[in-house]
């Protein structure tokens, strides 16, 4: 980013950049956490829910693309190693390990309702002092809604008895 372009940011650098880091770590295993309950799904609704799951997997992904694109411009460096997303994440991992499309979904609305906070938090944080940064959380502040609103919505499905 040129000279201005930093210059206009008016938060403590390294704190956002370490928040932004954080978030990154949180949206990858997010990410595999959607991707891989998508695969090993079974249960009522099974295609619905692999498929919204897959859809949000990927939705997380760029999330993490855009946090690396901005964390870049700011001139910080990406989480460059794996086993650092375990130790920055806000959110933590929750292990698939019960395949039932219900325990997914609810862990996955965990992780979406964990993302929100963090998100509000990182506005906070930014204030007015950083309107580039603050309007990409905005954006992905609106999919972790929209993901937490369609995950609820499943479960609600999930939870009508069939008659
Ligand atoms: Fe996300
Ligand atoms: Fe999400
Ligand atoms: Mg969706």
């Amino acid at each position: 980013m040129g000279t201005k372009g930093r210059e206009i940011v008016g938060v403590d650098l390294q704190e956002l950049l370490k928040l932004l880091n954080k978030a990154l770590a949180d949206e990858w295993l997010a990410y595999y956490q959607y991707w891989t309950g998508a695969k090993v799904a079974k249960g009522r609704m099974r295609g619905i829910v692999a498929s919204e799951l897959e859809e949000h997997a990927n939705e997380e992904l760029e999330h993490a693309n855009q946090l690396v694109e901005r964390i870049l411009q700011l001139g910080g460096t990406p989480i460059l190693e794996p086993k650092e997303w375990y130790n920055q994440t806000n959110c933590k991992y929750e292990v698939p390990s019960n395949p039932n499309t219900k325990v997914l979904v609810k862990q996955n609305i965990d992780g979406e309702q964990c993302a929100i906070e963090v998100y509000k938090s990182l506005l906070e944080f930014i204030g007015d002092k950083d309107p580039i940064t603050s309007n990409m959380v905005l954006d992905i502040l609106s999919d972790e809604v929209e993901h937490e609103e369609d995950l609820e919505a499943i479960l609600e499905d999930l939870e009508t008895p069939v008659k």
